[in-house]
């Protein structure tokens, strides 16, 4: 297996690795807890652990592979090989030499990418967004993350473009996790979601949302907690999910007015939890937003699911 290739794609809860071949077919797969508590180091130890767990699925060494792809959060300098402010990581607000550190442990070289961008790129590479010229990924998950390709290429601006979240889609609005207002975030990320769904049964409002959570042994008010409430018709947790895709609807479709894209790909853990009936209802909530609405962008869930972010941090490593 001469092209073999890892990729890891480090979240804030779990870190997944998975070992392609040189179509990129998966050939082995690890999902490991992301620690929540240590430092970098840690993290790190636990990234090369899932890898070689997925290597061995193959019967390869990590050192076999060509290279080990990793789409990280926080601020990624590919060239330098370090992640810095990786606030949803434990311990990691400073700057960490990760490309440095998993090369020693696994004995490849190693390329680091943005957790979003590589997914979009997967995507555009391999998914939903194949043959399209132009794409935006939007990934609907504990907040709202965005890749970009325009003419067939990423684009990454100075290193932080496509922050959908950020878009300010209500002046002076909700307070958003990241200390601004207004943002898309603030009412379509998972822990904004959360947040709000605690002020309002904190102030009566009724809702089973943190007795499934409970139930379920969840710590936190997991996608498939707001799934669960939404399918036994819980009131807040419908009235929180439709200002949630309203939010995405006016900033999905605001980002799609300036870039003029092809297709818009739906990912995250929200958005592949609740699927083609929820990329229908992005649809329809972009339409009113959508200055040229005779010719809307194709929308469309993600082809790669949960995969698709280790998959397109295996292309890296091309
Ligand atoms: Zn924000």
């Amino acid at each position: 297996m001469p092209n073999a290739r890892g990729g890891i794609d480090l979240g804030g809860t779990k870190i997944q690795a998975v070992v392609v071949d040189g179509d990129s077919a998966v050939l082995g797969q690890a999902r490991h807890p992301t620690p929540t508590s240590g430092g970098p180091a840690d993290v790190a130890a636990a990234m090369a652990s899932a890898l070689r767990e997925a290597a061995q699925a193959t019967g390869l060494e990590p050192a076999a592979l060509k290279g080990v792809g990793v789409g990280s959060p926080g601020a990624v300098d590919a060239h330098a090989g370090t992640v810095s402010g990786a606030r949803n990581l434990p311990g990691w607000a400073g700057t960490f030499p990760l490309a440095e550190a998993l090369a020693g442990e696994l004995g490849a070289p190693v390329h680091l990418g943005n957790d979003v961008q590589v997914a979009t790129d997967a995507e555009a590479a391999l998914g939903a967004g194949r043959g399209r010229r132009s794409l935006l990924g939007v990934f609907w998950g504990t907040g709202v993350g965005g890749g970009i390709v325009l003419d067939g290429r990423p684009w990454l601006g100075r290193g932080a473009a496509g922050e959908i979240g950020h878009m300010v889609i209500k002046r002076g609005g909700r307070r958003c996790p990241c200390g601004r207002r207004g943002c898309m975030e603030a009412y379509a990320g998972r822990a904004a979601l959360e947040e709000r769904a605690r002020e309002l049964h904190a102030e009566g409002r009724k809702t089973d949302l943190f007795k499934l959570m409970e139930r379920h042994g969840r710590p936190r008010l997991t996608s498939g907690i707001w799934a669960r409430a939404l399918e036994h018709g819980d009131k807040l947790a419908i009235e929180l999910i439709d200002e949630a895709v309203g939010a995405l609807g006016a900033g999905i479709a605001s980002a799609v007015n300036l870039l003029d894209c092809e297709a818009v790909v739906i990912g995250g853990g929200l958005g592949v939890r609740f699927g083609e009936p929820g990329v229908e209802r992005i649809r329809a909530a972009m339409h009113p937003h959508l200055f040229v609405d005779e010719c809307p962008p194709a929308v469309e869930l993600v082809a790669l699911g949960d995969l698709g972010g280790a998959i397109g941090a295996a292309l890296l490593a091309r």
